[in-house]
Protein backbone atom coordinates (compact mmCIF):
# COMPACT_ATOMS: atom_id res chain seq x y z
CA UNK A 1 0.00 0.00 0.00
CA UNK A 2 1.11 3.55 -0.76
CA UNK A 3 0.56 5.53 2.39
CA UNK A 4 -1.72 7.74 0.43
CA UNK A 5 -4.04 4.61 0.06
CA UNK A 6 -4.94 4.40 4.23
CA UNK A 7 -4.22 8.28 5.03
CA UNK A 8 -8.05 9.48 5.35
CA UNK A 9 -10.31 10.50 7.89
CA UNK A 10 -13.67 9.77 5.86
CA UNK A 11 -14.34 6.87 3.54
CA UNK A 12 -17.43 7.41 1.46
CA UNK A 13 -19.52 5.21 -2.17
CA UNK A 14 -21.22 7.00 -4.20
CA UNK A 15 -22.78 4.84 -6.68
CA UNK A 16 -23.54 6.30 -10.59
CA UNK A 17 -26.95 5.47 -11.91
CA UNK A 18 -28.40 6.27 -15.02
CA UNK A 19 -29.78 4.86 -18.24
CA UNK A 20 -26.47 3.33 -20.49
CA UNK A 21 -24.62 5.71 -22.80
CA UNK A 22 -25.57 9.01 -20.48
CA UNK A 23 -21.85 9.17 -20.11
CA UNK A 24 -21.21 7.82 -16.14
CA UNK A 25 -17.82 5.98 -17.38
CA UNK A 26 -16.63 8.94 -18.64
CA UNK A 27 -17.87 11.36 -15.58
CA UNK A 28 -15.71 9.02 -13.41
CA UNK A 29 -12.69 8.58 -16.32
CA UNK A 30 -12.45 12.09 -16.47
CA UNK A 31 -12.71 12.99 -12.77
CA UNK A 32 -10.13 10.35 -11.44
CA UNK A 33 -7.63 10.38 -14.27
CA UNK A 34 -8.70 13.31 -16.53
CA UNK A 35 -9.39 11.43 -19.63
CA UNK A 36 -12.11 11.22 -22.27
CA UNK A 37 -12.72 7.94 -24.29
CA UNK A 38 -15.29 8.32 -27.44
CA UNK A 39 -15.91 4.79 -27.70
CA UNK A 40 -18.50 3.00 -25.37
CA UNK A 41 -17.82 -0.25 -23.41
CA UNK A 42 -13.74 0.65 -24.07
CA UNK A 43 -11.32 -1.28 -21.66
CA UNK A 44 -10.74 2.13 -20.23
CA UNK A 45 -13.59 1.59 -17.82
CA UNK A 46 -13.11 2.30 -14.54
CA UNK A 47 -15.44 0.04 -12.33
CA UNK A 48 -14.17 1.87 -8.98
CA UNK A 49 -12.50 4.76 -8.80
CA UNK A 50 -11.23 6.31 -5.78
CA UNK A 51 -10.47 10.03 -5.28
CA UNK A 52 -9.38 12.03 -2.41
CA UNK A 53 -10.80 15.72 -1.35
CA UNK A 54 -9.81 17.76 1.33
CA UNK A 55 -12.45 19.63 3.29
CA UNK A 56 -11.84 21.46 6.95
CA UNK A 57 -8.58 19.78 6.94
CA UNK A 58 -10.12 16.37 6.38
CA UNK A 59 -9.16 14.00 4.32
CA UNK A 60 -12.59 12.38 2.04
CA UNK A 61 -12.24 9.58 0.57
CA UNK A 62 -14.67 8.90 -2.02
CA UNK A 63 -15.24 5.27 -3.45
CA UNK A 64 -17.11 6.19 -6.43
CA UNK A 65 -18.87 2.86 -8.41
CA UNK A 66 -19.48 2.79 -11.85
CA UNK A 67 -22.17 0.08 -12.82
CA UNK A 68 -19.72 -0.72 -16.03
CA UNK A 69 -22.38 -1.12 -18.14
CA UNK A 70 -24.63 -3.63 -16.02
CA UNK A 71 -27.90 -1.56 -16.57
CA UNK A 72 -28.59 -2.36 -19.98
CA UNK A 73 -29.33 -5.86 -18.78
CA UNK A 74 -31.08 -4.60 -15.57
CA UNK A 75 -28.37 -6.34 -13.53
CA UNK A 76 -27.75 -4.32 -10.74
CA UNK A 77 -27.51 -5.84 -7.96
CA UNK A 78 -28.29 -5.14 -4.12
CA UNK A 79 -24.53 -4.78 -3.56
CA UNK A 80 -24.30 -2.35 -5.75
CA UNK A 81 -26.30 0.20 -3.68
CA UNK A 82 -24.89 -1.39 -0.08
CA UNK A 83 -23.37 0.71 2.16
CA UNK A 84 -23.40 3.91 -0.60
CA UNK A 85 -24.00 7.12 1.17
CA UNK A 86 -24.26 9.11 -1.95
CA UNK A 87 -25.22 8.86 -5.61
CA UNK A 88 -25.14 10.95 -8.55
CA UNK A 89 -28.21 9.89 -10.97
CA UNK A 90 -26.92 10.42 -13.99
CA UNK A 91 -29.34 11.79 -17.90
CA UNK A 92 -28.15 13.21 -21.05
CA UNK A 93 -29.03 16.33 -21.87
CA UNK A 94 -29.72 15.60 -25.81
CA UNK A 95 -31.80 12.30 -24.99
CA UNK A 96 -35.32 12.80 -23.37
CA UNK A 97 -35.98 9.62 -23.00
CA UNK A 98 -32.76 9.29 -20.74
CA UNK A 99 -34.33 11.99 -18.39
CA UNK A 100 -37.59 10.69 -17.86
CA UNK A 101 -36.12 7.13 -16.80
CA UNK A 102 -34.79 9.25 -14.21
CA UNK A 103 -38.16 8.61 -12.08
CA UNK A 104 -37.09 4.84 -12.32
CA UNK A 105 -33.50 5.18 -11.10
CA UNK A 106 -34.97 7.37 -7.91
CA UNK A 107 -37.69 4.72 -7.49
CA UNK A 108 -34.56 1.73 -7.52
CA UNK A 109 -32.29 3.42 -5.20
CA UNK A 110 -34.61 5.10 -2.46
CA UNK A 111 -35.55 1.21 -2.52
CA UNK A 112 -32.02 0.02 -1.53
CA UNK A 113 -30.46 2.76 0.36
CA UNK A 114 -30.80 4.88 3.58
CA UNK A 115 -32.98 7.97 3.29
CA UNK A 116 -30.17 10.12 4.26
CA UNK A 117 -28.81 9.37 0.87
CA UNK A 118 -26.82 12.40 -1.16
CA UNK A 119 -28.61 12.75 -4.34
CA UNK A 120 -27.03 14.86 -7.24
CA UNK A 121 -29.36 14.89 -10.53
CA UNK A 122 -26.62 15.17 -13.22
CA UNK A 123 -27.27 16.46 -16.94
CA UNK A 124 -24.18 15.07 -18.81
CA UNK A 125 -23.39 16.13 -22.26
CA UNK A 126 -23.87 19.32 -21.90
CA UNK A 127 -21.55 20.56 -24.89
CA UNK A 128 -23.95 19.55 -27.00
CA UNK A 129 -26.41 22.34 -26.61
CA UNK A 130 -27.54 22.34 -30.16
CA UNK A 131 -29.03 19.15 -29.59
CA UNK A 132 -30.42 19.53 -26.24
CA UNK A 133 -33.81 18.00 -25.57
CA UNK A 134 -33.83 18.52 -21.92
CA UNK A 135 -34.54 22.56 -20.36
CA UNK A 136 -32.64 22.97 -17.67
CA UNK A 137 -35.19 24.42 -15.63
CA UNK A 138 -37.29 21.48 -16.47
CA UNK A 139 -34.57 19.32 -14.53
CA UNK A 140 -34.40 21.44 -11.87
CA UNK A 141 -37.79 21.31 -10.88
CA UNK A 142 -38.28 17.72 -11.23
CA UNK A 143 -35.19 17.68 -8.55
CA UNK A 144 -36.48 20.57 -6.27
CA UNK A 145 -40.12 18.33 -6.16
CA UNK A 146 -38.72 14.89 -5.39
CA UNK A 147 -36.40 16.12 -2.87
CA UNK A 148 -32.88 15.93 -4.83
CA UNK A 149 -30.77 18.51 -3.07
CA UNK A 150 -28.62 18.90 -5.75
CA UNK A 151 -28.44 19.41 -9.30
CA UNK A 152 -25.91 19.95 -11.74
CA UNK A 153 -25.26 19.99 -15.56
CA UNK A 154 -21.75 18.40 -16.83
CA UNK A 155 -19.87 17.70 -19.56
CA UNK A 156 -17.22 14.78 -19.35
CA UNK A 157 -16.09 15.54 -23.22
CA UNK A 158 -14.83 19.49 -22.20
CA UNK A 159 -14.77 18.70 -18.39
CA UNK A 160 -16.97 21.26 -17.50
CA UNK A 161 -18.61 20.96 -13.73
CA UNK A 162 -17.69 17.66 -13.54
CA UNK A 163 -14.74 18.32 -10.62
CA UNK A 164 -17.52 20.56 -9.29
CA UNK A 165 -20.22 17.62 -9.13
CA UNK A 166 -18.33 15.29 -7.49
CA UNK A 167 -16.76 17.35 -5.04
CA UNK A 168 -19.78 18.86 -4.13
CA UNK A 169 -21.72 15.37 -3.25
CA UNK A 170 -18.48 14.17 -1.58
CA UNK A 171 -18.59 17.65 0.84
CA UNK A 172 -22.27 17.27 1.10
CA UNK A 173 -21.99 13.51 2.65
CA UNK A 174 -19.50 15.18 4.72
CA UNK A 175 -21.91 17.74 6.24
CA UNK A 176 -24.23 15.10 6.71
CA UNK A 177 -22.68 12.71 8.84
CA UNK A 178 -20.14 15.04 10.83
P1 LIG B 1 -22.26 5.06 -19.79
O1 LIG B 1 -22.85 3.90 -20.54
O2 LIG B 1 -23.31 5.83 -19.05
O3 LIG B 1 -21.11 4.69 -18.90
O4 LIG B 1 -21.72 6.09 -20.90
P2 LIG B 1 -20.23 6.25 -21.52
O5 LIG B 1 -19.35 6.98 -20.55
O6 LIG B 1 -19.76 4.93 -22.02
O7 LIG B 1 -20.53 7.25 -22.72
C1 LIG B 1 -21.39 6.90 -23.78
C2 LIG B 1 -21.01 7.69 -25.02
O8 LIG B 1 -21.24 9.09 -24.79
C3 LIG B 1 -19.54 7.56 -25.41
O9 LIG B 1 -19.45 7.53 -26.83
C4 LIG B 1 -18.90 8.82 -24.85
O10 LIG B 1 -17.79 9.20 -25.60
C5 LIG B 1 -20.04 9.83 -24.98
N1 LIG B 1 -19.99 10.88 -23.95
C6 LIG B 1 -19.86 10.71 -22.61
N2 LIG B 1 -19.88 11.90 -21.98
C7 LIG B 1 -20.02 12.85 -22.93
C8 LIG B 1 -20.10 14.29 -22.89
O11 LIG B 1 -20.05 14.95 -21.86
N3 LIG B 1 -20.26 14.92 -24.12
C9 LIG B 1 -20.32 14.23 -25.28
N4 LIG B 1 -20.47 14.95 -26.40
N5 LIG B 1 -20.25 12.88 -25.35
C10 LIG B 1 -20.10 12.20 -24.19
Amino acid sequence: FHANDIDYDYLFKVVLIGDSGVGKSNLLLRFSENEFNLESKSNIRVEHAICSIVVDDKIIKGQMWDTAGKERYRAITRAYYRGAVGALIVYDITRSITFENVQRWLKELRDQTDQNIVIMLVGNKMDQADLRSVQTEDAKTFAERENINLFMETSALNTLNVNKAFTKVLTQIYHVVS
